[in-house]
């Protein structure tokens, strides 16, 4: 797994509380789409190439095809910590005020993790990161109420979201991040 900084906080549409009912209900464009029953572009098309298959490869034999989350060197997009209102805020996260504590306590004055290096795009505490940093099944369900069978996918959306948010649609990083999960997908 990569040493780049990972820190698991998706945009409001994959933030569930622990019955399964999203957290909130926020007008962003992603839960619009939701609404009317349409496809959440950013949440969905988390395809590598242009195939337009809901973000479902088929293979050979019409076997379906499901991109594996990873983390990829050279990104960082989530350690940025204060990503603006489409994602919410610790307090909307988390149920624990020391948890939403020590998340503050993080972000540097440009909204960046304080830990994080951006000239190597790491984390400087990687092994002890705080566990919300921890991209793994326990920690989404925990965190977001996500079913653990969920995770890959939902994990891919959130890094989806949030790469776009911080560097953009067209962004290498995103493209990167696409195949990465492409490449190694079942
Ligand atoms: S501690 Fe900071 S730099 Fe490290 S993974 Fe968490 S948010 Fe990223
Ligand atoms: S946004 Fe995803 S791929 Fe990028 S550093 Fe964070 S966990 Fe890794």
């Amino acid at each position: 797994m990569s040493r780049t900084g990972m820190v698991a906080l998706p945009s409001f549409n994959a933030v569930r509380s622990a019955d399964n009912k999203p957290r909130l209900k926020p007008e962003t464009e992603t839960q619009k789409f939701i609404n009317r029953g349409q496809k959440p572009a950013e949440s969905i098309d988390i395809s590598a190439t242009n195939s337009s298959n809901l973000g479902l490869g088929l293979g050979f034999g019409n076997k379906k095809r499901e991109p594996l989350w990873q983390c990829i060197q050279n990104c960082g997009a989530c350690c940025k910590l204060n990503k603006g209102p489409t994602f919410p805020s610790p307090e909307e996260i988390f149920d624990d005020p020391s948890d939403i504590q020590q998340y503050k306590s993080l972000i540097g004055p440009d909204g960046w993790c304080i830990h994080y290096e951006k000239t190597t795009r790491k984390c400087s505490i990687y092994a002890d990161r705080p566990y919300f940093c921890r991209v793994e099944p326990d920690i989404f369900q925990t965190l977001y109420g996500i079913d653990k069978k969920k995770f890959n996918k939902e994990a891919c959306s959130c890094c989806i979201d949030t790469i776009k948010a911080i560097y953009g649609s067209k962004s290498e990083e995103l493209n990167n991040f696409k195949h990465a999960i492409w490449e190694t997908s079942s």
